[in-house]
């Protein structure tokens, strides 16, 4: 407080410089962050995603940082648990909060693609046998097109040699986006599965219909022996599939069965 006989003017004032911001400042509720929060639930409530797995979106208001949440499990994951991060995955403003060990993934992804808005990646068992046999993971129904002709497998050992079989430095995240090159979805040996989208629910509803189709070609594998769509077949597929009306019911089917308000 200054005393009236000393403040000569306002600029004489010491101006009091600002704690380290409240835990309780978290980011703007933009609707992009709270799709955000919508998108762990759903990834959560459909069981692409348990303990782990994670879901981030490129920052609306500068596409040069991604949001993720903080390390939580997506079924809890509220807005104030959202962090900023830079595309090299260290974080904006962490106040204390732990970032998820494996957010390199999403920074190197995000600095390689810029046409990708939003990315998962979980551990769903109906993909891991795909991820250590040579079989490929190709579409094989209707809903399953928008995961691409093509689901390239990486594996860290290639390049990195035996590790605790995580993605934790940028190096390795870089050499991951290079193998998933322009593709939506890449599998991890031994370990899990990367989806990317233009939007949340399209990669959102893309890290869904994955474990469809995996589930659905296992089964068919003890049948005989699967037919896949045709390259037509995907891209017709496809389009259908992310029209604004078929996300649209998607979505809102998606958020009615996880509880969470479609925004
Ligand atoms: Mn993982």
């Amino acid at each position: 407080m200054a005393a009236a006989g000393l403040a000569v003017g306002a600029a004489a004032i010491p101006r009091r410089v600002p704690a380290q911001p409240a835990a309780s400042d978290a980011l703007p509720p933009l609707p992009e962050l709270k799709r955000l929060v919508a998108a762990n639930r759903i990834l959560a409530n459909e069981g692409v995603v348990d303990a782990f797995g994670h879901v981030s979106v490129r920052d609306p208001r500068n596409a040069e940082r991604f949001v993720l949440s903080r390390s939580r499990s997506p079924a809890l994951v509220e807005l104030a648990d959202l962090m900023e991060f830079a595309l090299d995955g260290t974080a904006v403003d962490a106040r204390g909060r732990t970032p998820y060990g494996e957010r390199m993934i999403h920074a190197a992804i995000y600095a390689a693609r810029p046409d990708v808005m939003s990315v998962v990646h979980h551990h769903a068992e109906s993909v891991l046998p795909f991820t250590i046999t040579d079989e490929p993971l190709r579409p094989v129904v209707h809903t399953a097109s928008v995961i691409g002709a093509r689901v390239p497998v990486w594996d860290v050992r290639t390049k990195f040699g035996a590790t605790d079989m995580l993605v934790r430095s940028i190096e390795q995240g870089r050499d991951l986006a290079a193998t998933l090159a322009d593709n939506t979805c890449l599998l991890i040996r031994g370990h899990g599965a990367v989806v990317v989208g233009e939007s949340i629910p399209r990669a959102v509803l893309t890290a869904i219909y994955l474990t469809v189709n995996a589930n659905v070609l296992l089964a068919a594998q003890r049948l005989g022996s699967p037919e896949g769509l045709s390259a037509e077949e995907i891209e017709r597929s496809s389009q259908a599939q992310f029209s604004a009306l078929a996300l649209d019911r998607s979505w809102e089917y998606y958020c009615q069965r996880a509880g969470v308000d479609p925004g």
